[in-house]
């Protein structure tokens, strides 16, 4: 047993992985809040060289030692924020103990509990500590300080990735710095000191080398106006405090490192789990084949685009043993598209399945019939505009119907009107995943565009789909998605937030026209994205005058009736 693993009670790091601490030390400046960053020396052969982190380093044999000079903090609240029994106080001592070393602050008061100030034997103390002559329970001891943790609170967790040179387990930790301490820069270490907003920070301009895991946090950081609010947030995180893990991947130009704000990411999580295989593309490729599960393969059309993003989503579903596919999507008539299916195909096609039919979605749907001797199952469009109206299902899919790939793979259908009005979800009920067509798009706003477009029964359908046992989103256009329920959820809130603007302002009229409500509802918009906007806005008054709250007085002109 190690000394690290002594220290931290229940707690093992993975094998050949260090745990380590790091503080992220908070202060009020001019410009608002600022974090405190070093940038090591450039050294040849060095991995940090260059690099602005923040302070921190590996756990030492002694730091759980210091526990006896702590006020403030327990070794059970921290430990509960990071998911364990027991064993997290010592992490958020080595940060302490790094900071005093790195940069002189140590989150110290007196016996009394007022702040500390540097004496005549700090020096000397912090150098002993960098010498490992000593150890931070001697200090505390020595100077007559306690270790002032109550403005600490743990902040996230991280594990360096497999394929790395030197693994880390981190805790990191957010404080308010010390008052009446000045950072001092170690100058054997030859590191530089800076305070910054973490937005300047992250400014490409300065040029600063960042790691994905300081870049990411930096981010976090650039979200609060103050150290107040910063370590409010902290403290309000639900506990336990998820472990992310960065992913080796690829993009079309070479391998990457992706963190969990990349679009990616949560793909590259499921299909490189242990992060070992360090192959997953980060990119939508039109053509290339993804397995995505043994019953699921995606292609991307080659028709990315404003409102296609990245391409319309085709997709093999089916199951390998019993060898009958269905293709979801088809996309567009497009012949290099067609070619890239009839590639891919696993095995024989039966079905060709239109989730709504736009023109980006449908249209290849007879061509890819024909090709793989399938038939076709759709809803035949409601009305003329947008829509691919040369769709000839053979069948038209009622919600509920159950489509039996095999014995162990089944699509239901599920009725989503609101994008459009002939729109199907299909739930692969085996894995939990739903192909969400147009209903659900990964990181954009959906169109709803009346009257095929219906923002009533949107809403309706997004509520309808928290019913369902969901694992995974497979979108239309995007990667696949996690957390389908917190998803949905925040696509309700985020157009309840809309709607509650767009009654702010009718209301305030009492009478208005779209082109009077369309820049106060819109404000946070681009004017070049209001003719689209214009849309939402009246699928907002028609939802509203649905709910008797407003009414079309025509010349798109419209009244508030009030509740
Ligand atoms: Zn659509």
């Amino acid at each position: 047993m190690t000394a690290a693993s002594i220290l931290l009670g229940d707690y093992t790091p993975p094998p050949g992985v260090r745990p380590s601490a790091s503080l992220l030390l908070l202060r009020d400046g001019q410009a608002g809040l600022e974090v405190l960053l070093l940038r090591r020396a450039e050294r040849a052969r060095d991995w940090l060289s260059g690099a602005v982190v923040f302070p921190g380093g590996v756990l030492e044999a002694g730091d759980g030692e210091a526990a006896r000079c702590v006020v403030g903090a327990s070794d059970a609240d921290l430990s509960a924020r990071y998911g364990l029994a027991r064993g997290m106080l010592a992490y958020a001592l080595a940060a302490v103990r790094e900071s005093f070393e790195e940069l002189g602050l140590l989150l110290a008061c007196d016996e009394a509990g007022r702040p500390a100030s540097p004496g005549a034997h700090w020096a000397s103390w912090r150098a002993r500590l960098q010498a490992r002559e000593a150890t931070l329970a001697q200090a505390c001891a020595a100077l007559a300080l306690r270790l002032d943790l109550r403005r600490l609170h743990a902040w996230s967790h991280w594990l360096t990735p497999p394929g790395t040179p030197t693994r880390f387990d981190t805790r990191f930790f957010v404080a308010a710095a010390p008052p009446a301490q000045l950072a001092q820069a170690d100058e054997g270490e030859a590191l530089e000191l800076m305070w910054l907003p973490p937005a300047q920070a992250l400014d490409a301009a300065r040029g600063y080398k960042l790691f994905p895991v300081t870049r990411r946090t930096l981010q976090e950081l650039s979200a609060f106006a103050d150290v107040e609010a910063a370590l409010a947030a902290a403290a309000a995180r639900p506990a336990p405090l998820p472990r992310v893990m960065p992913r080796h991947a690829r993009t079309r130009k070479g391998p990457t490192i992706i963190v969990p704000d990349h679009l990616a990411f949560a793909e590259v999580c499921k299909l490189d789990p242990e992060g070992l295989a360090h192959d997953v593309m980060t990119e939508l490729v039109a053509g290339q084949a993804v397995r995505l599960s043994p019953r699921v393969i995606r292609v991307t059309a080659p028709n990315p685009g404003v409102m296609t993003g990245p391409g319309t989503n085709s997709y093999f579903v089916g199951d390998p043993q019993a060898d009958r596919w269905a293709l979801i999507d088809p996309g567009p008539a497009d012949a290099a598209h067609l070619a890239a299916l009839q590639a891919a195909a696993p095995g024989p096609v039966r079905w060709v399945l239109a989730t709504h039919t736009h023109r980006d979605h449908s249209p290849g749907a007879a061509a890819a019939a024909a090709a793989f001797g399938a038939v076709v199952l759709g809803r035949r469009p409601a009305h003329a505009k947008g829509q691919d109206l040369d769709f000839a299902p053979t069948r038209e899919p009622v919600d509920g119907e159950c489509l039996m790939l095999s014995q162990g793979s089944t699509l239901r259908a599920i009725h989503t009107p609101g994008h459009a009005s002939n729109h199907l979800c299909w739930l692969l009920e085996q894995e939990k995943l739903l192909f969400t067509g147009d209903h659900v798009m990964q990181g954009s706003t959906v169109v709803i565009d009346p009257p095929d477009g219906d923002m009533g029964a949107y809403l309706r359908s997004l509520q309808g789909l928290l019913d369902e046992d969901l694992q995974w989103l497979a979108p239309g256009h995007g990667f696949l998605v996690a957390e389908p329920h917190a998803v949905l959820r925040a696509l309700i809130a985020h157009r309840l937030r809309r709607e509650a603007r767009v009654v702010a302002a009718l209301s305030a009229r009492g009478e208005a026209s779209l082109d009077e409500l369309l820049p106060e509802v819109y404000a946070d918009t681009p004017e070049h994205l209001f003719p689209v906007a214009r849309r939402s806005l009246l699928a907002h008054l028609l939802k509203l005058q649905e709910d008797a709250r407003a009414l079309d007085l025509g010349g798109d002109r419209w009244r508030w009736l009030g509740a």
